[in-house]
């Protein structure tokens, strides 16, 4: 028994030391049991093979276990080298990372005591390694010195202090530092380093240097903020600066001013873009020396500036500023070669009595503006509330606008024109009305502008070319039919076609159709041109409208072929006194001129007797006027017509 006892434990005790080289172990095992084996059977006692057997058995656990626990040493082996190489590759990345870049390592014990850093990091708060190790990541931040007092720091630093005393990872948390002379943001990330109770045991973290997106960003802001013409704020800066303003508490009340300048599309379109875009230059420098130090002056786009006035304001202090910036801009500008002469509106809104945030304020002066514009240009409008309330009915109206033709609120009027010496009709012009639901019938003066500015007028323009036309049809074929055409649709390229269309659809021949232009829609030469001569070669008759109420007129009629010239109302006006003898030679003038141009002429808004008699002396072709006949109903027209 003692000497099977020590056979087991040499066997088992050697199974156990070559474990972890089997090959040995099994050589050993197999060599010992089978020598224990064969004595056993040799052996002449009865349980002696029982017993061999048995021995059998505990060589195949004992074989087993050897080769189990072999491979689990040969496994642990294995990871062990893995994790040896794989430190070895980081700390080789990691040395090679802290020497070539711009970032930095740090790691801190569980005191938050920096246990390691990066050389860059010494390098950027310019301590020895040693001189780190100890102390706390935001204590080294902040030793670095700074010109004055860096709000933006010290928060940051805050809040660093403040993650790295909690638990949650962080990353993304920007710290500005200065390096050298200059400044640089630093992105910081760090995860906490937990043991396995999930204590707190340090912190590693990684500092990026973000300088250039930082600066990049920094950049597409400004741009943002800019206007790139004049470098003065966009509209977008502007915004943001008066909101920031507004956001203060206790504020005085300040003025707000916007500015437009009168006729620039036409100086542009006279001049050329190059000239206009210095122009626009010129005055934000002309507005800029104008207003006061601290006021923010922008450019909100087209020909639009802006100007905050921030000190606390008087309304009559206010005015007396709009009424300066508009003298500014009215010296002449020397322009290259060019002189140039503007005038312009302004609209002016002050706070908080006109607006509490920035876009009622803004949506404020832009309404007295626009009533400084409607009033006659060239003027200052301070807000009111009946401006806003103007304001107010104009948006409801265009609203309606767009439904009137769907609605069939549109009609339209005729008025007759007579010829001068035998009193008989010629035709009639077309004078559209609507007929509003709530505000009865409504002359032109009181939507046509809306109808432009919203540029319903073309569809209605077109509406009222198809209606006058097919209407004439009906008249006696020595009749014409006149139409007025407004600026929008003479600028439309389109015009040339739809009016043919009109004329093929309707069987209206072209000699039977005039259109009526005013001055103002020939500002616009160039595109003009072009229209014009398009409806000069489909035959139809051009009238200059509203003639002497325009500025250049004389110019006009040389550089387009009118067939007619219609002398406004005011000029026909002082003929009630026949012995006012300027007005006569004044209107005498204007017929002989469009004699000499062989333009056919017509005398508007003729009242009296007087003023007919003046003007057939005078050798006028054509009246029309209250007087003669007033604008009638299509039917009623007909009628007389019919009885004449
Ligand atoms: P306009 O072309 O000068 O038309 C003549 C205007 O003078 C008409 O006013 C007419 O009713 C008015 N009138 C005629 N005789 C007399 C008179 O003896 N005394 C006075 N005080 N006024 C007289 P209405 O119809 O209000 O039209 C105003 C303006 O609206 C027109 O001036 C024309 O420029 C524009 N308009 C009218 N219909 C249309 C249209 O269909 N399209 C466009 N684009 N404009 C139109
Ligand atoms: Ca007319
Ligand atoms: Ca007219």
């Amino acid at each position: 028994l003692l000497i099977g006892l020590i056979t087991c434990g040499v066997l088992c005790s050697g199974a156990l030391g070559f474990s972890r080289i089997p090959q040995i172990g099994l050589v050993w095992v197999g060599v010992l049991g089978a020598a224990n084996i064969a004595t056993l059977l040799c052996s002449p006692r009865p349980h002696d093979t029982t017993v061999a057997l048995a021995m059998v058995g505990y060589l195949l656990v004992l074989a087993k276990d050897m080769l189990v626990s072999s491979r689990g040493f040969v496994r642990r082996c294995e990871a062990e080298f893995e994790a040896e190489r794989q430190s070895h590759m980081v700390s080789l990345m990691l040395s090679e990372f802290e020497g070539s870049s711009q970032d930095w390592f740090w790691e801190t014990d569980a005191q938050g005591r920096l246990t390691h850093a990066s050389p860059r990091l010494c390098e950027v708060v310019r301590l020895p390694h040693d001189a780190l190790l100890g102390r706390s990541l935001t204590e080294v931040l902040a030793l670095l010195p700074t010109p004055d007092a860096d709000r933006e720091r010290q928060s940051a630093l805050q809040t660093l202090t403040q993650r790295l005393q909690g638990r949650k990872p962080f990353r993304d948390l920007v710290v500005p530092l200065p390096v050298g002379t200059e400044r640089h943001w630093w992105s910081m990330g760090a995860r906490p380093l937990l043991d396995t109770h999930g204590t707190v045991q340090g912190w590693r973290g990684l500092g990026t240097d973000v300088t250039a997106l930082r600066r990049h960003e920094q950049e597409l802001r400004r741009l943002a903020h800019t206007d790139n013409l004049t470098g003065q704020a966009s509209r977008h800066g502007f915004q943001q600066r008066l909101r920031g303003h507004l956001a203060q508490p206790d504020l005085p009340p300040f003025a707000l001013l916007m500015v437009d300048l009168d006729s620039f599309k036409e100086l542009n379109d006279a001049h050329g873009h190059a000239i206009g875009d210095a122009l626009l230059q010129a005055v934000a420098q002309r507005l800029a020396g104008a207003v006061p130090q601290d006021a923010m002056l922008a450019r909100l786009g087209g020909d639009e500036f802006a100007v905050v006035s921030p000190q606390e304001i008087t309304v009559a202090a206010a005015e007396c500023l709009g009424h300066q910036l508009l003298e500014v801009l009215r010296q002449p500008f020397q322009i290259g070669m060019v002189q140039v002469e503007v005038r312009a509106s302004l609209g002016l809104a002050l706070a908080p009595m006109h607006g509490q945030d920035d876009v009622a304020l803004l949506r404020a002066a832009d309404m007295a503006l626009y009533a400084a514009k409607a009033a006659g240009r060239d003027r200052l409008h301070l807000y009111d509330h009946a401006t806003g309330q103007r304001a107010q009915h104009r948006a409801l109206l265009t609203r309606e606008l767009t439904q009137a033709l769907a609605l069939e609120q549109f009609v339209l009027d005729y008025q007759l024109v007579f010829d001068a010496n035998t009193g008989k009709p010629t035709g009639a012009e077309a004078l559209l009305r609507w007929a509003h639901p709530r505000l009865g019938r409504l002359a032109p003066g009181e939507f046509i502008e809306l109808a432009e500015e919203s540029g319903l007028i073309t569809t209605i323009g077109t509406w009222v070319l198809r209606s006058a036309c097919s209407e004439a049809v009906h008249w006696p074929a020595h009749l014409r039919v006149a139409v007025n055409l407004s600026v929008r649709q003479l600028r439309d390229a389109q015009i040339v076609r739809d009016v043919q269309q009109i004329l093929t659809d309707t069987g209206l021949p072209a000699a039977r159709l005039e259109l009526e232009i005013t001055e103002s829609a020939l500002a616009d030469e160039t595109q003009a041109r072009t229209q014009l001569s398009g409806l000069n070669a489909l035959g139809v008759r051009l009238a200059l409208d509203d003639f002497g109420t325009g500025y250049s007129s004389l110019s006009y009629l040389q550089r387009f072929r009118f067939d007619r010239l219609k002398i406004d109302r005011s000029f026909v006006l002082p003929l009630r006194q026949p012995d006012n003898v300027q007005q006569v030679a004044l209107v005498k003038a204007v017929i002989d001129m469009a004699a000499a141009l062989q333009l056919r002429c017509t005398a508007e808004g003729i009242e009296d007797d007087a003023q007919a008699e003046a003007l057939r002396r005078l050798g006028c072709d054509e009246l029309q006027g209250f007087q003669l006949g007033r604008p009638m109903e299509a039917t009623q027209l007909r009628h007389h017509l019919v009885s004449a």
